[in-house]
């Protein structure tokens, strides 16, 4: 029996008579694109993330170019961390802007406001604050360093559904919050989807339109747009996926706690850290170790599966290479050859959790 990183199909076949109902209720309605479970959707998301609206979209990346696309920032830069997925750079492409990588905090391994400081100028239109593994980037700090400069604070949800800051869910803190409901996210579909969340309300109808061809009410196209809707399918199951988010991210951060208090006993692993007045989501549990291959495969060799997420820093990409050049690089650059993501989701059992905590106390250098 072998432990995987992610399971999405464990939820699903615990509650595949739920899934069915829903689903069927959707195929007997006829309304498959923007219908009735879309709207409940984007109104329940939208108050799970304590904002006034949420617009669902096709994809975490799709959220994330729309956000940027209804920020205008076409023609300009938009600096970002080297250290996230690559969609969150494509996103940034594909709004029409240039994406400027900065270094990171090491500790939140989140981006590093003095490294943003550092590459605002006068061609930066937007700064995205992605919220890395489910731990709240530095958003207050962020917003007062591009308070009344005209530059947009976008948060990069796509891993932190469920964190809080300050007592405040991710989402609705800056301009705009991208999400995505892959499948292994914390909030995941049985496919592509995503949603933008705001508190500005003419952001938001600029999202709407720009999701189906700048349309407005009329179905007249009043600025160019795009094709990114979210379809009811996807959407039932998210809903109901969604009245058990809260828990369910509970769940995570229990598992989470076994593991750093483990880990607390081992010199040779370091757990990541919470810093800072926050909530920790814990869609990955990304630990730091010098000997990280050997790590991997002692874990390999016990049937838990561990991986390696972003190897390489988006600048390493050959697509992407020369992004990151006029910037230092240091605290990635220490730390990216030592991470290693643990198995966390809800749905692992209490024996499975042993398993990988008897793994950590006993595996040394
Ligand atoms: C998953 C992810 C995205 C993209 O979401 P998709 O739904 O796969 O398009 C963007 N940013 C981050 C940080 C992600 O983890």
């Amino acid at each position: 029996m072998s432990i995987p990183i992610a399971d999405p199909g464990r939820w699903y076949r615990a509650h595949a008579q739920d899934v069915a109902a829903a689903q069927a209720a959707v195929i007997d309605s006829g309304r498959f694109i923007l219908g009735p479970e879309v709207q409940a959707f984007e109104a329940e998301f939208a108050a799970f993330c304590d904002a006034p609206h949420a617009v669902a979209v096709g994809s975490g990346t799709d959220a994330l170019t729309l956000s940027l696309m209804a920020l205008d920032v076409a023609g300009g830069e938009v600096i970002t961390s080297a250290h996230t997925a690559i969609a969150t750079v494509a996103a940034i492409e594909r709004a029409g802007a240039v994406p400027v990588l900065a270094d990171i905090d090491p500790r939140t391994r989140c981006l590093h406001p003095g490294a943003v400081e550092s590459l605002l100028g006068p061609a930066t239109r937007a700064v995205v604050a992605v919220h890395l593994y489910g731990h709240p980037a530095a958003v207050d700090e962020l917003s007062a360093l591009v308070a009344g400069s005209g530059v947009a604070l976008v948060e990069d949800c796509a891993q932190a559904h469920g964190a809080r800051t300050g007592g405040r869910p991710v989402g609705a803190l800056a301009a705009a919050g991208a999400f995505s409901f892959y499948p292994t996210k914390n909030l995941g579909a049985m496919g592509d989807a995503g949603a933008v969340v705001t508190a500005d309300a003419g952001l938001a109808d600029r999202v709407r339109r720009l999701r189906q061809y700048g349309w407005d009410g009329e179905g007249i196209s009043r600025v160019s747009g795009i094709n990114s809707r979210m379809d009811d399918l996807q959407a039932a199951v998210l809903r109901l996926k969604l009245a058990l988010l809260g828990d369910s991210v509970l769940r995570r951060r229990q598992i989470a706690r076994r593991y750093t208090g483990v880990l607390a006993g081992n010199p040779d692993i370091t757990a990541p850290a919470e810093v800072g007045d926050i909530e920790h989501a814990y869609h990955l549990y990304v630990v730091e170790c010098a000997a990280r291959d050997d790590l991997e495969a002692f874990l390999a060799g016990r049937n838990i599966g561990a991986r390696r997420y972003y190897e390489q820093p988006c600048y390493r990409h050959p697509a992407y290479a020369g992004l990151g050049r006029s910037a230092s690089m240091e605290n990635l650059e220490a730390i990216q050859g030592s991470l290693l993501a643990l198995p966390v989701f809800a749905e692992l059992t209490e024996a499975e959790v042993d398993t990988v905590c008897a793994a950590l106390a006993e595996w040394r250098v």
